[in-house]
């Protein structure tokens, strides 16, 4: 590495949309930067839905951290996960992986960790309603609604029993909608003419929302469009229903069990628990309250950004936790950073709103940009190009619009695989030769097969 001497040493942990965006505000600037994040890909989290829905393969929407900082030769990659920091000495202790030493230090911290799902203190909830953060949630999604189309074919094949297929999603925020609107997408379209002994298009697609309307955050008549958007996809859209249990194969609704082969959580925001190491104050979501130029009260040489950090607005509101904000987080504290080597004043985060859009299926999204509110096709297209643009890599956007072209033009989702589940084949085998000897078990005594939809 070609080290500038005796340049300040900035640690930066975590290589998502803030940390990235940090490290190459970075890049062959006069300091030393080592980034650190436990895994070796940077994933581009809007598209995440799109995995879960077959539509992308991962390798789509992720690209390896290593590879799109190489360019920069002030910045070193570190493959760890921080478990903690010594703020006085100025370290973070890495999780033990390999023998030798598991101590950075730095001149300057930018933790940008992130944050995951909250299950409301109820995280016995994930296993049977996992949430969609990462690749490996996105691939276990696929599998579980991919699996419960199977296996319902493998039953009506069986046994000439037809059950009814339910799919639920909690949460109508904007991962929420896309969800319930690619899985009705799925049943709908995709899948409706592969099938022999069942009816895709009868799966039941039920959107459980907690207030009053989805897309809260959006404008009201915005919100009542997305829920008319969704009902024409078929999904059905209850408001004012607050999931209050979760269970294998069923929720509980208000005071109601809805049977589902197939949950998906999709609300709740909990920032990542490296924020409560920091020694500073947290709000309920565990992000940590920054001073006005990102830093943390009492010491100014680290910084938190992204969806790890609370900060409000001249308007009294938070800053949003979108991927814009964290971008832009990361350069004010960069430039906070170069603007301290330079011996010049610190410069406050001020956040540029350029609007939000959310999609719902095909030629269906809202945007709402300023003043502006658009809905139907052009939102779609709009959506298409903004996140087409975003995304990292050449290569990585003509494979995606490739992959959407393909999709548009025949319905078909080129991702369709159910990976990493022998149990579930063997179990099929078992049911077959059940068959040839005229012993066919029901559904009900394979509850393990059923348990991996
Ligand atoms: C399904 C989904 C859809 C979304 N859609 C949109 C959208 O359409 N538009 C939009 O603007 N925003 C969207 N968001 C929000 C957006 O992705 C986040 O606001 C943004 O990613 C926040 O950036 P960040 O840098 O704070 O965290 P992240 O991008 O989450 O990055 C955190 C990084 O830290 C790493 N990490 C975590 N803990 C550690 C540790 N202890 N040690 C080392 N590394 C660690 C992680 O591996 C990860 O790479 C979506 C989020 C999700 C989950």
């Amino acid at each position: 590495m070609n080290k500038a001497k005796n340049a300040p040493k900035v640690v930066i942990i975590g290589g998502g949309f803030g940390g990235l965006q940090a490290a190459q505000e970075l890049g062959n600037k006069p300091v030393e930067v080592a980034l650190i994040d436990r895994k070796n890909h940077h994933t581009f989290q809007p598209l995440l839905y799109q995995v879960a829905t077959a539509v992308l393969s991962p390798g789509e929407i992720a690209s390896p951290i290593r590879r799109i900082l190489h360019k920069y030769k002030n910045i070193e990659v570190i493959l760890g996960e921080a478990i903690g920091f010594d703020l006085q000495k100025q370290t973070i202790k890495l999780l033990q992986c390999a023998a030798g030493p598991n101590e950075l230090s730095y001149d300057y911290l930018i933790v940008a960790a992130g944050a995951r799902h909250s299950y409301f203190g109820h995280d016995e909830w994930e296993e049977d309603a996992p949430g969609l953060k990462t690749i490996e949630d996105a691939v276990e999604i696929r599998r579980r609604v991919l699996l419960a189309f199977e296996l319902a074919e493998r039953e009506a094949y069986l046994t000439g029993v037809r059950k009814p297929l339910n799919f639920v999603v909690i949460g109508g925020g904007p991962t929420g909608v896309e969800m319930a609107g690619a899985i009705a997408g799925i049943a709908r379209q995709a899948l409706a003419k592969d099938f022999k002994e069942i009816d895709t298009t009868k799966a039941r697609v039920m959107l459980f929302e907690g207030s009053d309307r989805v897309l809260g955050t959006f404008a009201e008549e915005l919100s009542e469009k997305a829920k008319k958007q969704l009902e024409d996809l078929g999904v059905e859209v209850f408001l004012n229903s607050f999931v209050t249990d979760v269970e294998e194969n069923r929720v509980k609704v208000g005071e109601d069990w809805v049977d589902c082969n197939v949950a998906v959580w999709a609300t709740g925001v909990a920032a990542s628990p490296l924020g409560k190491t920091l020694d500073a104050e947290t709000d309920r979501a565990g992000r940590v309250f920054v001073q006005p130029d990102l830093s943390l009260p009492n010491y100014k040489n680290v910084f938190v950004i992204g969806d790890m950090a609370s900060l409000k607005m001249e308007n009294g509101q938070p800053v949003p936790g979108v991927a814009p904000a964290a971008q832009q987080m990361a350069q004010t504290a960069c430039a906070n950073i170069l603007r301290d080597l330079r011996r010049e004043p610190r410069k406050n985060f001020k956040y540029a709103d350029k609007g939000s859009m959310a999609t719902i299926g095909r030629n269906r999204a809202i945007a709402e940009i300023g003043n502006w509110k658009f809905s139907g096709y052009f939102a779609w297209l709009m959506w298409l190009f903004v996140h087409v643009i975003s995304l990292i890599g050449f290569r990585n956007r003509l494979s995606v619009l490739t992959e959407w072209m393909w999709a548009y033009f025949t319905r078909e989702r080129s991702a369709r695989l159910i990976v990493g589940d022998a149990e579930a084949m063997s179990d099929s085998r078992q049911l077959l030769e059940a068959k040839a000897a005229t012993q066919i078990p029901t559904l009900e005594s394979q509850k393990n097969v059923v348990k991996t939809a």
